[in-house]
């Protein structure tokens, strides 16, 4: 496509968008789950293309937003023990505990190794077999089977020092608790097409059938961004609820089962905290009893009671949709990216660090 037909898209399909929602009572407000989405959408411009009548609120699909202090505590008392190597993602160095982070644990001498991919952290297990190699495993659908794939791996490969600290999470649970909480107002959601690729859009049905809110799987590009918010307005306008994929041609109906099974070999759902949110039912996790040995937190239980730490950071309401970044006195001020208070300002997909950057936009179509 060329950038002179980008742009012409774009503006029908905004034209369309402004037609549908002209002259509601209140603005439709839709909420996009996935922090790629969130980024995607700022660094596009397209909160301030839309028509004022259709609102964008971020959700929790950043995980290392939603990974609580009690996990980044616990994460930090292995980096500090002598027998322990951390593998972890880069982003995760900078998301506050109750006390310190991973960051100051790593200039204190914690022996922190950052990986680009869970099976990263097999090759630090092989070369260090006199230590325990632990795993940061924080994500959703999208990445857990990676990590269930490395415990296999491990195992194949005969590898009895690679441990895992799961904290992944599951998106179809959060999007049932934010549906239940009467604090909550949306009126359809920017379902996450990563994650759809593995989990499938029948994992999302009983939004439309049980909430009766519409859901529309989304790709990653802004014009397919203006697309799927396209179906989400023709449902609101006609009153229809249904899940729609918008992602079809990397998304299909089933997921990917190859992965799903993976995934099922190693992990078992379980409760799971979120940070700033609480305790969401089943939406997590755990390393089922066959692999227990592969748990460091069984296999090296720790004496850790942590006492979160007491700030103004509003990260649980942001993550909810009920705040902007701009409502937490912090935003700008004493949080920034280079000196994060609060999680949402830790990672690139982090809705504040996201309205910190990108804050009126950055590109525009056909530019
Ligand atoms: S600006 Fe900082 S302190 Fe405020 S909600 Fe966001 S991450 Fe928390």
């Amino acid at each position: 496509m060329t950038k002179a037909e980008e742009k012409e898209t774009a503006q029908n399909l905004l034209n369309e968008i402004k037609r549908l929602s002209a002259g509601l009572e209140r603005p439709w407000r839709f909420m996009e789950v996935c922090g790629t989405h969130t980024v995607s959408i700022f660094r596009a411009g397209l909160r301030q293309m839309l028509p004022g009548q259709v609102e964008l609120v971020s959700g929790p699909g950043c995980p290392v937003c939603v990974t609580p202090d009690d996990y980044m505590d616990r994460a930090i008392a292995y980096a500090e023990r002598e027998d322990v190597i951390l593998a972890t993602f880069g982003d995760m160095l900078k998301v506050p505990g109750s006390s310190s982070s991973l960051g100051e644990a790593k200039a204190a001498g914690a022996d922190i190794r950052i990986v680009y991919s869970p099976l990263d952290s097999i090759q630090v297990a092989r070369e260090n077999p006199d230590k325990k190699v632990v795993f940061l495993a924080v994500g959703f659908e999208t990445t857990a089977p990676t990590a269930a794939a490395t415990v296999l791996e491990a195992e194949r490969q005969g590898i009895g020092n690679l441990y895992m600290l799961s904290a992944q999470k599951l998106v179809p649970p959060a999007l049932r608790m934010l549906m239940s909480d009467p604090e909550v107002r949306v009126d359809g959601f920017l379902l996450p097409g990563h994650v759809a690729v593995v989990t499938g859009t029948e994992v999302f049905r009983f939004v439309a059938e049980e909430y009766h809110m519409p859901g529309v799987v989304a790709g990653f590009e802004p014009l397919q961004i203006l697309y799927a918010l396209l179906l989400l307005c023709r449902q609101a306008a006609a009153g229809e609820a249904r899940i729609e994929n918008a992602y079809g041609s990397v998304v299909r109906s089933e997921g990917n089962p190859h992965s799903r099974e993976v995934l099922g070999k190693v992990y078992e759902t379980a409760d799971a905290e979120w940070r700033g949110i609480g305790k969401i039912p089943v939406s997590g996790l755990r390393m089922k009893e066959e692999y227990a040995r592969s748990d460091i937190e069984r296999a090296v239980p720790l004496d850790l009671e942590s006492k979160p730490k007491k700030t103004a950071c509003r990260c649980g309401e942001v993550l909810r949709g009920i705040v902007t970044p701009r409502e937490c006195p912090l935003f700008g001020k004493a949080c920034v990216p280079t000196h994060a208070v609060g999680p949402c300002m830790v990672s690139v997909e982090g809705v504040c660090a996201a309205w910190y950057k990108y804050g009126q936009g950055v590109f525009r179509f056909g530019g």
